[in-house]
């Protein structure tokens, strides 16, 4: 068994987080080391799935609630318009495997891949 995810224990109150949304099967929490004005992960309440890849055919219908709760982060705490970013792999930067999606609003015209 491996150890719990730093968002399983941020959900079992471990370590504590600003929460900004949430539903049924998904948390949405500001990242910790923001890299755009609005930067929050969203992840779903089960560890069950490491990557986005896994999410994707494991339980799709759980990826498009984590999809749906991000814009409506997007749309409370910025325009509505944002970056979804799922890191799949430690070579692509992905350091907490619990899967998550980062959502990046505001000021992001400037940045690589605007
Ligand atoms: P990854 O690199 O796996 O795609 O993204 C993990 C994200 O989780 C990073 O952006 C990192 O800043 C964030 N993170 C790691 N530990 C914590 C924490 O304890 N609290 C919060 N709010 N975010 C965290």
């Amino acid at each position: 068994m491996s150890e719990p995810s730093v968002f399983t224990r941020i959900l079992n109150g471990e370590i504590p987080a600003e929460v900004v949304a949430e539903t049924e099967n998904a948390v949405a929490i500001k990242d910790i080391a923001p890299q755009a004005p609005v930067h929050v992960v969203v992840f779903p309440r089960d560890a069950t799935y490491r990557d986005v890849v896994e999410l994707a055919a494991g339980d799709p219908a759980l990826l498009t609630e984590i999809v749906g709760l991000a814009n409506s982060v997007a749309a409370d705490l910025s325009d509505g318009d944002f970056r979804l970013v799922f890191n799949r792999g430690a070579g692509a930067g992905q350091t907490v495997f619990h899967v998550h999606a980062h959502v990046l609003a505001g000021g992001l015209k400037e940045s690589s891949l605007g």
